[in-house]
Order: C-alpha cells, then sequence, then structure tokens
C-alpha cells in the first residue's frame, strides 16, 4: 500500500519535470521559417550571416563577429563568431553550425502544417542546417529569460560546411577557449546522441597512357581507361567492414570512339572508424595502380588527402554525460551512435575542442523530400537547454 502512495506522489513530479516546456516554440518555429527564406547556398551566406550576427548582438552577445573566411575561401560571407558571459563558473561550451545549404534552394516555397515544415518539393529546405541554428539561438534565449544556470557560451555559425568543412577549417580557433561542445547538425531522433565519426580521405588517379588511332595502329597506343578500369576491378570497394567504405566516384577520359585514351581520371574516397584502415587502404590501392600502370607500360599520378579525422567521444565525457542526462530528463533513452558522414565538429575535435553531434530533427536532408518534424525540433531544443544547465552545473574553471 504504502507503495503506492509514493507512487502517486512521486509520479506527477517526474511527469511534470519531464513535460516542463523550457524552450519558446512559436519563436523557435517563426525563426526556422525566417532562415529559410534567406536563400543560403554554399558560397554565398553573406546575407544570412549578417541576419544571424545582428540577431546575436539582440540577443546580448557581449562579442560578435564576422571573419574573413571569404577572403580564403572566394564566395561571400564568413563565419561568424559570437561570446556570451555565463552565469556559472563553469567551463565555456561552444556551440556551431553551418550558415550554408546544398542547392537547389531558389524560389522556396514552404508548407506547414500541424506537425512538419517542408516545401512544394521543387527545393531543398534547408533544416540542414537552419534547424541547427535556430536551435542554438532558442537556446541561448531561453537559458537567459528563465535565469537558468548558464555556462559561458561561444557561438560558431559556418561557411562552406557542405563543400567539405571549409569555414570550419579557416576559422581561427585559437578564439575558442572552449574544450567540449554541441554541433547541432544532423539527422536523427531525439535521444540519438552522435559520438563518432569516420576519418576521411579523397583520392585522385590520374592514369597516363599514349594515344593513337584506333583502328590504323593501336598497338602504338597506351589504353589509360582500359588500365584504370583493370585498377578498379581490382580493388573492394563499398561497405568493406563495419567501420570501412571505399567508393569510386568520378571517373572521367577519352576524347573520341576512333582515338586510344592518354588519360583517365578517378576520383574517391576512404571512409573508417578506425584510422589506421584508411591509411592501409590507401597504401593497397596506391599499390595497385601503380603496378597496373607498370603492367601497362603506363604512368600514373596519385594523390590523397585527408578531409577530417575520426571523432570517438566516450561515454564519460562531460560533454556527453550532461547530453544522456537532458535526454534521460525528458523521460527518453539516450542512443550513442556513430555516423559515416563528418560534420564541423571533426574540424573542432581535431582541434582539441570534444565536440557531441546532436540532431536537429530533420529527415531527407539533401533532397527536395527534406522536412522538419517539429515534435523532434522541439525536443531537440528542450534536450539542447537541459544539456546547457547541466554544464553549467559542473565546477570549472570558468572564465
Ligand atoms: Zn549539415
Amino acid at each position: 500500500m504504502r507503495r503506492w502512495v509514493v507512487v502517486w506522489l512521486v509520479l506527477p513530479l517526474l511527469l511534470g519535470f519531464q513535460q516542463q516546456q523550457l524552450v519558446n516554440r512559436e519563436r523557435m518555429t517563426e525563426l526556422f521559417l525566417q532562415l529559410v527564406q534567406i536563400d543560403s547556398g554554399s558560397e554565398n551566406e553573406a546575407e544570412i550571416g549578417r541576419f544571424v550576427a545582428d540577431l546575436l548582438k539582440q540577443i546580448g552577445a557581449d562579442e560578435v563577429l564576422v571573419d574573413n573566411a571569404s577572403e580564403k575561401l572566394g564566395g561571400t560571407g564568413g563565419n561568424v563568431f559570437a561570446r556570451f558571459k555565463g552565469t556559472a563558473p563553469a567551463p565555456p561550451v561552444l556551440l556551431s553550425a553551418h550558415l550554408d545549404t546544398v542547392a537547389p534552394t531558389r524560389g522556396i516555397r514552404i508548407i506547414k502544417t500541424e506537425t512538419e515544415i517542408k516545401t512544394d518539393g521543387t527545393t531543398i529546405l534547408g533544416a540542414d542546417n537552419k534547424a541547427g541554428i535556430a536551435l542554438i539561438i532558442e537556446a541561448i534565449r531561453t537559458l537567459r529569460e528563465h535565469n537558468l544556470p548558464c555556462p559561458p557560451i561561444e557561438v560558431v555559425f559556418t561557411v562552406r560546411e557542405e563543400k567539405g568543412l571549409l569555414g570550419a577549417k579557416v576559422f581561427d580557433k585559437t578564439k575558442l577557449r572552449a574544450r567540449y561542445g554541441f554541433v547541432v547538425d544532423g539527422a536523427g531522433k531525439p535521444g540519438d546522441l552522435i559520438v563518432g565519426s569516420p576519418t576521411h580521405f579523397r583520392f585522385e588517379v590520374t592514369f597516363i597512357g599514349k594515344s593513337a588511332h584506333a583502328g590504323v595502329e593501336p598497338e602504338k597506343g597506351i589504353n589509360a581507361i582500359v588500365m584504370a578500369a583493370e585498377a578498379i576491378s581490382a580493388m573492394k570497394w563499398g561497405r568493406l567492414d563495419e567501420d570501412t567504405t571505399a567508393n569510386v566516384g568520378v571517373i572521367e577520359g577519352g576524347q573520341a570512339m576512333n582515338v586510344v585514351p592518354d588519360k583517365c581520371k578517378v576520383v574517391g574516397e576512404f571512409r573508417s572508424h578506425d584510422p589506421k584502415r584508411v591509411e592501409s587502404l590507401l597504401a593497397e590501392w596506391k599499390d595497385i595502380c601503380e603496378r597496373v600502370a607498370q603492367k601497362f607500360g603506363g604512368k600514373v599520378e596519385f594523390s590523397a588527402e585527408k578531409s577530417f579525422d575520426a571523432v570517438q567521444l566516450s561515454p564519460d565525457e562531460p560533454i556527453v554525460k550532461a547530453a544522456m542526462k537532458a535526454v534521460e530528463s525528458l523521460g527518453l533513452k539516450p542512443n550513442l551512435k556513430r555516423m559515416g558522414g563528418g560534420t564541423d565538429g571533426n574540424v573542432f575535435v581535431a582541434h582539441g575542442i570534444r565536440c557531441l553531434v546532436l540532431p536537429t530533427g530533420g529527415e531527407n536532408y539533401h533532397s527536395p523530400s527534406e522536412r522538419l518534424v517539429l515534435a523532434d525540433f522541439y525536443a531537440m531544443g528542450e534536450i539542447l537547454v537541459r544539456a546547457l544547465v547541466e554544464l553549467a552545473e559542473k565546477s570549472g574553471s570558468g572564465q
């Protein structure tokens, strides 16, 4: 009997906390709708950058600046950086999202229902990553309005993420004091916490043969396309193991039907959560290309470049613990996950800032069927606010 009394006393309290709504849903949705109206394909982030820089000032940032990323990268617009004082003596936290979107975005027509926001299907929506920007801004507003304990916050909204994390790469990371943070950018459900992403290498291989008339004297030629084909078929592609994928994405070569082609270029990638595995695959692939070129009496130019380093956070890191507690406070189960792609988080982690990636409530990214699921978007707002309160309650060096 007594146990039931306790349950009846505690349950409403528990449910009350779980259902307590902190973020202003209407305001967050309104901001999202404003953001998606601003066209901001990669290299065209100046307008959205100005918009969010002004907004960061309005909501009380102590410092806001737009950097000169475009001088280094071309295009217009720079990374937007802002600093907010905390109300708790906790270590600073980085919050990051990206300003650019993939194409097509021009002439966006929004359809909003009770449960979702999408487009008419002729353009993408841009929830990747405008939902992330709206979540970060609303979380900061909520913390301040409700006088919740809040760590010092550093915001970085990057340009050219979709072009290979370029904005984050050129951003002056010495400005950042944060040693951990949230990158709010990704598909997934509330409760998903992305703690791992792979090392990524891009390669470009050019096989060089010799051209000749294909009908008159083919024996004088060395066919570069045939070389490429032999090399490609000697290597394994696709999902190689649980941690690793490989892809040939582009092949270009040849001028005409009746000419033995003297050049063939192959572009592709390797990804793995195990960095050593990627390096050994690259060595194997290079070896195959060289062997084939030699067999044909041709040449090969091989180049490979690391796009980003793998991330693997452990469940005991403060940023992961805080996110897990936030998820649990909503009555959800934390789901620590790895993703196959990279985010700006990979760049910040390489700089020593441990970044957890939070989903935004969007689905079908990079496609015209992209949509924002409002219930998930709102839940992510609550999770972000609660995780920041958790981090504020950590004692630390402060600032
Ligand atoms: Zn994104």
